[in-house]
Parts: C-alpha cells; structure tokens; sequence
C-alpha cells in the first residue's frame, strides 16, 4: 500500500485518470477563495483529507480517485475551508441543522476533544447528506465570498 502511495504523490491533477468533473468544479471554487488544494499524501498519516487552517491548504490523497470518493473527500474538507472562513481564519462550527447518517457516527466519534467533534460532525453531516455538493458550494459562498 506504501510503496503505491508513493508513487502517486506530487502528481498533477492532468496526469490523473478519472477525475470527476464536480470534483474540479470545487477545487475551482475553492481556489477562487483562497485555497490550495493539491493531490499529494497529506503530511498526516491515513488521512484522505486534510486542511491546514493557517496556511489555507488543503490535501487530497491520490487514493481516493482510485476508491471513487474525491468528490466526497474534498466536500469534507470544503465543509472545514466554510468553518474556517466563518471564523475568519480560526476553525468554527457553522451551526448547522444536519445530523450525519448513523454509519457515520463513529467517524467523528472518534474524536476526543469535543470542540473537534462538533467541527467533524458538520463535515460529515454535509457529505452526507443527498445533495452534499450544493451544499457543500452554498456554505463556501456564504462564507467566503467576500
Ligand atoms: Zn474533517
């Protein structure tokens, strides 16, 4: 598994096969906002996903194209890039309404501290929801655009 990540790390997004069109449609978007989003093994270890408040940059593991969930990969950390433009370079939780799926619990769950858990319960309640996309592009508009 190691040895294959690595071989895909540091990779354009032009040499990846398969690359949903609404995947770059919210990378686009996140661009437009700000955001650095680069498919390369993000520095924590396992992670599909990952978002550096400070540096608004965003990891994709190139994995996630090969398991067909990009597109919900990069609405998770979309949903985290709208926390953190809401509270304006601090991560902050929305206030959203939503209830992630239950299969879904345990995923936040897993985090201890509970001010992350919040934060990680709203990430999962959008992309998990039907139409976590336009979701997911209504919170960047509402709180990114300036
Ligand atoms: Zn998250």
């Amino acid at each position: 598994m190691l040895e294959i990540a690595a071989l895909y790390s540091s990779l354009l997004i032009s040499q990846i096969k398969g690359v949903p069109q609404q995947f770059l449609d919210l990378k686009n978007q996140l661009e437009k906002y700000g955001f650095e989003v680069i498919i390369e093994l993000p520095p924590k270890r396992g992670a599909y996903g990952l978002l550096k408040i400070k540096e608004k940059k965003i990891w994709i593991n190139p994995v996630v194209f090969d398991l067909q969930i990009a597109t919900p990969t990069l609405i998770h950390e979309s949903v985290h890039a709208a926390q953190v433009c809401a509270g304006k370079g601090r991560i902050k939780t929305l206030g959203l309404e939503l209830q992630p799926i239950p299969a879904a619990r345990r995923l936040f769950l897993r985090y201890t501290n509970i001010h992350r858990q919040d934060i990680e319960r709203e990430a999962y309640a959008v992309q998990t929801q039907p139409n976590s996309l336009q979701l997911a592009t209504s919170l960047l508009q509402k709180y990114c655009q300036k």
